[in-house]
């Protein structure tokens, strides 16, 4: 009798952990969002949106991704699988690919079918992604009843957060601003995408330009409307409001639409569309939707972080989350789903910025280094195209032709170290051999190592000196191991997370397996597994 009880009291504790989950779980990204925005524009935001994260949910102060390159496609790829380039295999957005000697972009599948447009902008899956995601994990613990749904301007956005299983991904064609798909998910939009395109939603947000939200003069968090450090894209040759979106739309296509604020506004729009038409959140099934917003991203590429266009982006993005928030209470029920919030990376100061304020930082002559390298080479090995590529700071050397002039490698790495080490702005040069075993305390090789693919990555990363970048002077990127590349916020809100913040240093991999408790559903195969237990609550 007794083991009976006690077999039962153990079916009933198993059911009461089973319904132990939220419906949905919303994983938004913010493209390039610095952590450092969520204070610098603190008392210009709303109190429904940043703010209420912080008040109601939990915040992750000091979370780095820990790899390099610090970019979109692994970002996105690390978030989702909790693991890093050395085994998601998304080393970069775009690679040299050793097997066919061609560049590759991280999510492009050309054995794939654009759904939605006649283009190429479609022919797109995670085939090159070589983990499973949070999505992946929830459609097997749910027999593939749940639904995944991935939702951003960029594919990659959506695709790599999606996963492989998911129901869709959706990304904007940048020729007609509607949202599309590939046949790796659908062989035709559902209806309602087909509806929310046939609206024109794009043109309608873009129809009175691009103005500041608030009066020019209270974008104190920022410099000048009008500086050298930022990218020129209106017609009146200055890089100052207001910006004729209807113009640039008919010049450069929705890509200029996406370098706004509004493409924040659709996709938000869009995902809205998708909770209520896809019932998300509705069944016992758990479901994921995951929304990428691109535009703070390329608006930060444009115009920089100190600039009054990123204030204004985050000024309306902070009013967009307050908006998703407000419409996941009402359809889904406050308390019924868990949301977080992060980014796939941050972004460096405007190196011209900085350096006219006297902090040492410059531009790396990437041109002239690969010349002086090859001429060095040449000069040392003997006639030959001994470097590959050199892409995502890494060199690719050409082993055929190593093999065959019977040549010391060791010795060719250890010239193009001496090399590269003399070189302008370079601050290191490490070799995939010496990335096998870091130093414990070397923090930029211990990230190398994690970005690090031995199929695909090249034989020698190299580390710009800090602050310093491959770019033009006006604007600026990301991609480094340094903390203004790596600092990005995680925040944690509604089911199953406790209110709170956490000040140790937590890893972006670690997002993942924080889900994986919440939700209580087994980890991504190759997750991190160290959930950011602060942000958990406990029953
Ligand atoms: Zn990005």
């Amino acid at each position: 009798m007794k083991a009976i009880i006690l077999v039962l009291l153990g079916l009933l504790s198993f059911q009461t952990i089973a319904q132990n989950q939220p419906k949905l779980v919303v994983g938004v990204v913010v493209d390039q969002m610095r952590m450092d925005y969520i204070y610098r524009y603190w008392d210009k935001y709303s109190e429904n949106g940043f703010k209420k994260l912080m008040s109601e949910g939990f915040t992750c102060k000091n979370a780095h991704f820990n790899y390099i390159p610090t970019y979109t496609g692994p970002g996105h790829a690390s978030i989702f699988t909790g693991a890093t380039p050395m085994n998601h295999g998304i080393i970069a957005n775009d690679w040299y690919d050793k097997a066919s000697g061609k560049e590759i972009y991280c999510v492009s599948d050309s054995l794939r079918n654009s759904i939605g447009t006649k283009n190429k902008q479609g022919k797109m899956s995670p085939s090159l992604l070589l983990a499973p995601t949070l999505g992946d994990a929830f459609k097997v613990s749910t027999q593939f009843r749940g639904k995944t749904i991935g939702i951003s301007l960029k594919d990659r956005g959506a695709v790599l957060p999606a996963g492989h299983s998911a129901d869709a991904a959706y990304w904007m064609d940048y020729e007609s601003g509607h949202f599309i798909s590939s046949d790796h998910y659908m062989s035709s939009l559902p209806k309602w995408v087909k509806a929310f395109n046939a609206e024109k939603h794009a043109d309608k947000l873009a129809k009175e330009g691009w103005q500041t939200l608030l009066a020019l003069e209270k974008y104190t968090e920022s410099t000048e409307d009008n500086t050298p450090y930022e990218k020129i894209y209106n017609k009146n040759g200055y890089p100052v409001f207001p910006y004729d979106l209807p113009q640039l739309i008919k010049d450069k296509g929705y890509y200029a639409f996406a370098n706004s604020p509004f493409g924040n506004t659709i996709v938000r729009q869009f995902a809205e569309q998708a909770i209520i038409n896809e019932d998300l959140g509705e069944d016992e099934f758990l479901d994921l939707l995951t929304i990428s917003f691109s535009s703070p991203d390329m608006v930060g590429h444009s115009f920089g972080p100190q600039s009054i266009e990123i204030e204004d982006t985050y000024i309306r993005l902070d009013l967009e989350i307050a908006e998703l928030i407000s419409s996941l209470n009402e359809r889904v029920g406050e308390g019924n789903y868990t949301l977080f919030l992060t980014a796939d990376h941050a972004a460096a100061q405007v190196p011209a910025y900085l350096k006219d304020h006297k902090i040492p930082t410059d531009y790396f002559e990437t041109e002239r280094f690969e010349s002086e390298l090859n001429a060095m080479l040449v000069a040392q090995f003997g006639a030959g195209n001994w470097v590959l590529s050199f892409s995502n700071q890494q060199l690719f050397l050409n082993h055929a032709l190593i093999d065959s002039k019977v040549i010391n490698e060791e010795e060719m790495l250890n010239s193009i170290q001496d090399f590269a080490l003399d070189f302008k702005g370079v601050a290191s040069v490490l070799s995939a051999k010496q990335l096998q075993h870091p130093l414990p305390n070397d923090q930029f090789a211990s990230m190398a190592q994690r970005g690090w693919n031995p199929l695909r990555s090249g034989d020698m990363v190299v580390q710009f000196l800090p602050g310093w970048m491959s770019y033009g002077h006006q604007g600026t990127t990301h991609g480094s191991s340094y903390n203004y590349d790596s600092h990005v916020p995680i925040m944690f809100y509604g089911f199953g997370v406790k209110q709170g913040v956490e000040l140790n240093p937590v890893d972006i991999t670690q997002i993942a397996p924080t889900i994986s408790i919440i939700t209580s559903t087994a980890f991504p195969m190759l997750s991190d597994h160290r959930p950011i237990v602060n942000a958990i609550a406990t029953p």
